[in-house]
């Protein structure tokens, strides 16, 4: 427990009623490194434990409804346990988990990934976006015969070595704890939104045979990047023959049902995807042209990059995949999930300004930021799924730059206690999200500031 948290209210307030979450926890401490599964569920003095999700919320062990901003860490754009998905996987659940064969199904799931990806010529299920990452540079590797890539300062591929670099704040380190020197010289990182550094990048080093980003920004759009960039990084691939890869784990059937780069009109040569793709189970898959994949089939006279994995394509994630991209494909999930966080930054807005909060909301389509401490202009709420201002001129050290810790603890514990599970300055809306859960979180994050005020945090 920190200084600051042991003594506000907010924090008396939190232990008291999550006291059922605090006994778990001090069970959990003592089994898991820092008592959590992922590092993103560390909260102090303890995160919350929960029982079960329907639609927008969730309900924790002491009862509480939670309109959840989570959504499964972006996984969950139909909302929790969707009926379709649901019966899709009990169905699956009594015909068998694992063939250890080729299954229809597995068919049905990338025929639909074929369908709304633009660029997606072949297709191969990996197990999470992380190895989808991992198959992307590997391939790019073998395909242009460079060992190196380029990455930009903020953006996030999952947790293998050669993406870590940049990828944390300090975001200009070079070095990673645990990852070898000759692994991260691997990569070149260099700051999002600027085309010049990235031209300078590729004529300084011609051992960079690929590009990746999260195409809509680092870190799920913390610093958005919008079209005329993708455009821009699409023309200097080409310039300089080099690979681009959307890193769409996030974006993918998120944004638009084809992703950014069906939104943006703008082809990648390989696109990493997970979470959405495979309906709230673990899946991912690498798509993309058919001369880089063909590198996975063995050709006479031709090497071949190796790829097993004992859930790739697995059947329950075959079965939740399929219900939920056909949901996708008829665009209106999309549509009503963009909808709730347009809504949800506007009323944000609002609110700050009524109540005079130095604070903006800002974001990209059903991706919603909050920024305190900020006293320049708000996008307004004509801005549409991405044409709003960017705060701070899209400063990476100020949008995403570390916040303070005592901040972010009480803010979530304010939410908390008015019945919101909000994620540190972010949030993901899902097409669950009503107007009146809308309402009811703007009231909340309105609650957790004016505590917060009180006691000197913000
Ligand atoms: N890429 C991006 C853009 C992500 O946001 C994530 C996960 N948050 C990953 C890759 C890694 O995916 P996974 O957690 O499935 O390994």
């Amino acid at each position: 427990m920190t200084a600051v948290a042991s003594v506000t209210k907010l924090a008396e307030r939190y232990c008291q009623e999550f006291s059922g979450s605090e006994r778990l926890f001090r069970e959990a401490r003592g089994l898991f490194p820092a008592g959590v599964t992922h590092d993103a569920r560390m909260m102090e003095p303890f995160p919350i434990y929960i029982e079960r999700a329907k639609g927008s919320k969730k309900w924790d062990v002491d009862g509480h409804e939670l309109i959840d901003y989570f959504v499964g860490h972006g996984a969950l754009l139909l909302g929790h346990s969707p009926d379709d998905i649901v019966s899709a996987v009990q169905h699956q659940m009594a015909c068998g988990t694992h063939y250890g064969s080729c299954h229809r199904l597995e068919l049905e799931w990338g025929m639909l990934v074929r369908q709304l990806i633009p660029s997606a010529e072949r297709i191969r299920f990996t197990s999470s976006g992380t190895e989808a990452t991992l198959m992307a540079l590997r391939l790019c590797r073998i395909f242009t015969g460079k060992p190196k890539f380029l990455k930009f300062q903020g953006h996030f591929h999952g947790w293998h070595d050669y993406v870590a670099v940049g990828s944390d704040y300090p975001y200009d380190s070079p070095t990673v704890l645990g990852v070898p020197d000759a692994v991260t010289a691997l990569c070149v990182c260099v700051p999002p939104n600027d085309l010049n550094r990235v031209e300078d990048a590729l004529r300084a080093d011609p051992e960079i045979g690929a590009v990746i980003l999260e195409p809509t920004g680092g870190h799920w759009g913390t610093v958005p990047i919008r079209g005329d960039f993708l455009r821009g990084l699409r023309e200097l691939c080409d310039r300089w023959n080099r690979l681009l890869i959307f890193d769409e784990v996030i974006t993918g059937f998120r944004i638009s049902p084809g992703g950014a780069q069906a939104y943006y009109g703008v082809m990648p040569d390989l696109t990493s995807l997970a979470k959405i793709l495979a309906g709230g189970l673990p899946g991912g898959c690498l798509a993309g042209r058919e001369d880089i994949l063909s590198y996975l089939e063995p050709r006479p006279g031709r090497p071949k990059m190796r790829h097993p994995g004992t859930y790739n394509a697995n059947p329950l994630s075959a079965a939740a995949g399929v219900a939920c991209l056909k949901r996708i494909a008829t665009g209106e999930p999309c549509r009503a999930a963009n909808e709730a966080g347009r809504m949800l930054r506007n009323q944000l807005n609002q609110m700050f300004e009524s109540q005079g909060y130095p604070w903006v909301a800002y974001g990209d389509f059903s991706m919603i930021k909050v920024l305190p401490s900020y006293h320049g202009e708000r996008p307004r709420p004509e801005a549409g799924d991405n044409d709003g201002l960017i705060p701070a001129n899209g400063d990476l050290q100020i949008l995403d730059g570390p916040k303070p810790s005592a901040m972010v603890t009480a803010l979530r514990q304010g939410m908390l206690l008015h019945g919101v599970d909000w994620w540190g300055c972010a949030g993901m809306t899902s097409c669950e999200h009503t107007p009146a859960d809308v309402e009811r979180t703007v009231r909340a994050m309105d609650a957790a500031i004016a505590a917060m005020q009180a006691e000197g945090i913000a």
